[in-house]
Order: C-alpha cells, then sequence, then structure tokens
C-alpha cells in the first residue's frame, strides 16, 4: 500500500547548508570553534611562529565563555622531489607504482615485492633532506628491481635512463652479467 507523502513532508525539506568558513567579518579562521562552549564565536589574539617556523602558534578567545585556547596551522606532510630540469613538485607514489607496475607485468616475483619496494622508497624520500632528486629515487628503485627480477630491471631502467636502442639494452646486460650495472 502506497502512502502519498505529505504536501511538505520530510523528503522535501533540505539538509541545511554547512556554515562558511569565512566567517561573518570575511576573515579566515574566525570560527574555530571554542573546545570548551562549542561556540564558534571566538577570536585571534595572538599570533605567532612556532616549531622553528613551520608553524603558527594562534591563542583565540572565545566571546562566549572567555575561555582561551591555542591552534596550530602546519603545512600538509609532503615529500617534495626535484627532477633533472630543476623543477620541484609533489612526490607522487602512484606514479613510481604505476612504473614499477609496468616493470613488473607478467613477472614471477614473490606477493608484496611491489608495496615492498614503495615502501622502502617513500621511507629513504622521507628520510632524505627536501627537495630529494629524483635522479635519487630512480637510482633506489633500480637497485631493488636489479636484485628482484632482470627484465623488470632493464624495463624500468629502459624507462629511467631514456635507452633509445638496442645497444643501451646491450650494454646494461653486459653491465648486469659483470654484477655491476651502474644504476
Ligand atoms: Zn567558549
Amino acid at each position: 500500500m502506497a502512502t502519498r507523502p505529505p504536501p511538505d513532508g520530510p523528503s522535501l525539506r533540505l539538509p541545511k547548508p554547512a556554515r562558511s568558513v569565512r566567517g561573518r567579518s570575511g576573515t579566515l579562521g574566525a570560527h574555530m570553534r571554542c573546545p570548551y562552549c562549542g561556540s564558534d564565536r571566538t577570536k585571534v589574539i595572538d599570533s605567532r611562529p612556532a616549531e622553528r617556523g613551520t608553524a603558527i602558534r594562534r591563542r583565540r578567545r572565545c566571546e562566549q565563555c572567555d575561555h582561551r585556547f591555542t591552534t596550530y596551522e602546519r603545512t600538509e606532510p609532503l615529500l617534495v622531489v626535484r627532477k633533472r630540469s630543476g623543477e620541484v613538485e609533489p612526490f607522487q607514489v602512484e606514479k613510481l607504482r604505476a612504473g614499477l607496475e609496468r616493470a613488473l607485468t607478467d613477472r614471477e616475483v614473490p606477493a608484496g615485492t611491489l608495496d615492498q619496494i614503495i615502501e622502502q622508497i617513500e621511507a629513504e624520500v622521507r628520510a632524505h633532506a627536501p627537495p630529494v632528486l629524483t635522479d635519487l629515487i630512480g637510482r633506489a628503485v633500480l637497485q631493488r628491481l636489479r636484485s628482484v627480477d632482470e627484465v623488470a630491471y632493464l624495463r624500468f631502467a629502459s624507462v629511467y635512463k631514456e635507452f633509445t636502442g638496442a645497444r643501451d639494452f646491450e650494454r646494461e646486460m653486459a653491465a648486469l652479467e659483470r654484477g655491476e650495472g651502474e644504476p
């Protein structure tokens, strides 16, 4: 049995739009909620660099209950890499994953190899002072691939080292056989 909804029943009511982050005054951050009373009538009363300039510490006062509290503004953790051209960009782990997936296609390697390599590379980038050179990342990947699978290594190297012909492969193969290769 179908019931007709009342003309202005709940289905017609739209949820209230979320309150804008920009406050009435139009200043950013004016509506940080008070942790004591929940009011959003809070004001910044002091603002200064903190954590050696990597953060901004703000003292705020609640106009409702007069409590004071502190907030910190920080950049999102970001790994920056520098390309050969000198350009800098965020480290994109998806890009690295795509490259490794291509290199490892149809290769029989232990499960989890790809994730393991990515984890190690990410840790290495994180441990390095920014910006990390993409060259360094490429070499680190090659070093690991070489001990995992030679075909995957050559595939990755051909992209990374911009092989232009069979000669490049032969040279790399010869280096591999000698146990050298300079990734
Ligand atoms: Zn309050």
